[in-house]
């Protein structure tokens, strides 16, 4: 039986990664940066309705450098959503400042607003905030941007996996301060890792170029002022990810249609719930998600898939959890710990074709048989 994948790379048909690809070898831009990548950052803000953007070697690295240009720093205290994975948290700790973490609700799978209000009554002076949108479901923006307001904290999406999907008509990484977008081998469009920060604030994004190609001053010797990093994309991969914005809303509408296909074969079997689709959400549904609240379990659910070659996933645990985190402060409930214990990522790879769906589905309900 071959394998079927969770989420895998998936190029266009038509060839346009690999036009891009040539293009860069025929004028030998195979050094980091060049056209591929100042396109790409156009294309890609353009796409999302950002001003400006600054293509990076990794969203995680997207995420480290917008809280330095949001001056996050020793002693900032930053909010971070609990449920999501390690790399939204780890950039804080990188600006040695401190996360406290948040729960979640189960309207959004993101950032719950009341839990968010008790850590700014908690901490008042919290410096930023950092709002995930999981699998592509985007946060309830609204009351997060307003109290973000209210507090004068600087609002930073983690859209890594919600390039394409929408909030109330506008995409997701460009409500806030600063946006960042993943482009890793497993996310909707991928150019093998690589990352995008976005904003509408020109000079800072210039300053995030500069930091991230080793912070040399403008001199015609090696001087620097700031300690840098290396963390901009090349042109050879932004070439790839030219290509594959290009089939970006291709790839939403399959992911939907896998969605939709997994809720019309098993939505009717008991103690399935699916991940919540608001009126307001217009999601990407780079994985589709399941909730159990009866006796199967996700690790029933996984291991069976995984007999069959199938690949699942349980859902992000939350940081607040996690060894590495311990010592930090928790705000909220028990919601994300919930939807970490009985949910599961259901394989959403774009490249399945209906025969594989059914394959999926015929093994989990085979469970419940
Ligand atoms: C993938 C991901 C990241 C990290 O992106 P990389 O490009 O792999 O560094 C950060 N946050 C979330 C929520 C992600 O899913």
């Amino acid at each position: 039986m071959d394998k079927i994948w969770l989420a895998s790379p998936h190029m266009s048909d038509e060839g346009y990664e690999m036009q891009y690809i040539k293009e860069a070898f025929d004028t030998n831009w195979i050094a980091p940066l060049g056209p591929n990548v100042n396109e790409f950052e156009k294309e890609l803000a353009e796409k999302v309705g950002a001003k400006h953007g600054a293509a990076l070697s990794a969203g995680t690295a997207a995420l480290h450098m917008g809280l330095k240009a949001a001056e996050v720093g020793e002693g900032d205290i930053v909010f971070c959503q609990s449920l999501t994975f390690a790399a939204t948290a780890n950039s804080i700790i990188y600006q040695h400042a401190t996360p406290v973490f948040i729960d979640s609700d189960y309207e959004t799978w993101n950032l719950s607003p009341k839990a968010l209000g008790e850590a700014f009554e908690k901490y008042p002076n919290v410096k930023a905030v950092l709002v995930a949108h999981l699998y592509g479901l985007s946060a309830d923006m609204d009351p997060i941007i307003q109290m973000c307001k209210k507090y004068n904290a600087i609002l930073i999406e983690d859209a890594a996996e919600s390039l394409g999907a929408t909030y109330k008509g506008k995409y997701t990484g460009t409500f806030g301060d600063y946006g960042i977008f993943s482009f890793n081998g497993n996310k909707i469009i991928t150019t093998s890792g690589g990352g995008m920060l976005v904003s509408n604030d020109e000079e800072r994004i210039a300053k995030v170029r500069f930091w991230a190609t080793q912070a040399r001053d403008n001199a015609r010797y090696y001087q620097h002022s700031e300690i840098g990093y290396n963390y901009r994309m090349s042109n050879v991969v932004a070439g790839i990810g030219r290509g594959q914005l290009k089939v970006l809303d291709q790839r939403v509408e399959k992911k939907k249609y896998i969605f939709d296909f997994y809720k019309r074969e098993l939505g009717s079997l008991e103690g399935i719930d699916f991940m919540p689709i608001n009126d307001w959400n217009k999601p990407n549904y780079w994985l589709s998600c399941i909730t159990l609240k009866g006796e199967i379990k996700p690790i029933d659910v996984i291991l069976t898939l995984e007999k069959e070659n199938i690949e699942s996933r349980h859902i992000w645990k939350p940081l607040h959890m996690q060894p590495v985190f311990a010592q930090y402060d928790y705000v909220g409930g028990k919601v994300a710990e919930d939807i970490f214990d009985r949910g599961v990522c259901l394989p959403s790879d774009t490249k399945m074709t209906e025969e594989d769906l059914t394959r999926v589905c015929s093994v989990i309900r085979s469970l419940w048989e």
